[in-house]
C-alpha cells in the first residue's frame, strides 16, 4: 500500500502518536494520483535536483526520489522526522533538512546539499504560508520551475488577467517575473484532514528577463502596490501614495493622460505593459524635478 491510502497513514501515524496540526497546515494527500502527477509534471529528472517544501510523511518526496538525482525535504514539524525516517528507509537520493523555510537561506541550502545541480521546486504548500514561500522562491532565482499545490482560489488569483475581479498586486508580481500556469485541480476530498477548500496544482516558469522592462523597479511596484492597496479608486487617486508627495494630483492625471490611458481608470485594469509606462513616464517627470 503507497502512502496515500488513509488505512496505512493511520497506522503508521498512530504508531507515531502524531497528530495533525492545524495550525501548521497539515492536511496529507489520500489520493496517490495527485503525488504521481505533481512529480510527473515538475520537472524532475535525474539529471537534477528537487527542493521540496513540507514533506508530511514523504508522499511526494517518494515520487519525487524515483525521477530527481537529488531530494532535499524541508520539514518544519520535528515530530515528522521519525515517521520519515521509516517511510523513506533506504531511499538514498532524499535528504531531509528540519526547519522553517521562511527563516531558511533558499540558496545557502542549495549550494550546500546540491553541489550546483539545476533545482526545481516542489510541494504540497502549507496554506498559512502560500504567498511568502512562492516569493522566496521565486526572488531566489534559483529554481528551474516551481510546482506547488495550493488553494485553487490562490492559483486562479495567481493567474489573473487584467480587468477581473481577481487581479491583484500579487498577481502582476508573479506574472512579472514568471510564467504561471494552472496544471490541475484537486478537491478536497483528497485530503486528510479534509480541507474546508479546493486545492490546484500551480507550475511558475521562471522568465529569463522580467514580463516588461521598467526604468525603475522599486516605482513600477510602488505604483502596483498603490493601484491595488485602494482598487475601487481610479487610478489617479490610487496611485498618490506611491511617489510620496512628489507628485500632485494634476501631474498624476497629466502622466495617465501622456501614456494613453483613461484619466478614469482602475489601476485593476491595467496590463504590465500598462504600469511600466506609467512608471517610465513618472520615473522621467521625477528625474526632471530633481
Ligand atoms: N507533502 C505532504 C502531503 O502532500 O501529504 C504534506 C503537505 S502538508 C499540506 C504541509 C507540510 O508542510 C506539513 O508537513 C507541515 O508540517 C509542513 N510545514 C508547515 N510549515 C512549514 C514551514 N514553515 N517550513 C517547512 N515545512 C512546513
Amino acid at each position: 500500500m503507497g502512502l496515500c491510502d488513509l488505512t496505512t497513514i493511520r497506522e503508521i501515524l498512530g504508531r507515531h502518536g502524531f497528530h495533525f496540526s492545524k495550525s501548521l497546515g497539515q492536511n496529507f494527500l489520500t489520493a496517490q494520483w495527485v503525488p504521481d502527477r505533481i512529480a510527473a509534471e515538475c520537472g524532475a529528472d535525474i539529471s537534477n535536483a528537487v527542493l521540496e517544501i513540507g514533506p508530511g510523511m514523504g508522499c511526494l518526496t517518494l515520487e519525487l526520489a524515483k525521477r530527481a538525482g537529488k531530494v532535499v525535504a524541508v520539514e518544519l514539524d520535528r515530530a515528522l522526522l521519525p515517521v520519515m525516517a521509516e517511510t523513506l528507509t533506504g531511499i538514498e537520493n532524499v535528504e531531509v533538512v528540519q526547519g522553517d523555510i521562511l527563516k531558511m537561506d533558499i540558496s545557502a541550502l542549495c549550494a550546500e546539499k546540491l553541489d550546483g545541480m539545476p533545482v526545481h521546486a516542489c510541494a504540497n504548500l502549507p496554506y498559512y504560508i502560500t504567498s511568502p514561500v512562492i516569493s522566496a522562491l521565486i526572488d531566489s532565482k534559483l529554481f528551474e520551475s516551481i510546482t506547488v499545490m495550493v488553494q485553487k482560489e490562490v492559483a486562479v488569483r495567481i493567474c489573473a488577467a487584467p480587468g477581473t475581479p481577481n487581479y491583484s498586486s500579487f498577481s502582476v508580481y508573479v506574472q512579472y517575473y514568471t510564467e504561471p500556469e494552472i496544471l490541475f485541480d484537486v478537491p478536497r476530498g483528497c485530503f486528510v484532514p479534509q480541507p474546508k477548500v479546493d486545492s490546484a496544482v500551480l507550475r511558475l516558469k521562471p522568465r529569463e528577463t522580467p514580463a516588461v522592462h521598467p526604468k525603475n523597479e522599486a516605482l513600477f511596484f510602488a505604483i502596483v502596490r498603490a493601484a491595488f492597496n485602494q482598487r475601487r479608486k481610479t487610478l489617479a487617486n490610487a496611485a498618490y501614495p506611491a511617489f510620496q508627495g512628489k507628485l500632485d494630483k494634476a501631474e498624476i492625471l497629466g502622466l495617465i493622460r501622456t501614456v494613453g490611458l483613461d484619466e478614469r481608470i482602475r489601476g485593476e485594469r491595467l496590463t504590465l505593459e500598462a504600469f511600466a509606462m506609467l512608471s517610465d513616464a513618472a520615473w522621467e517627470l521625477l528625474a526632471q524635478k530633481d
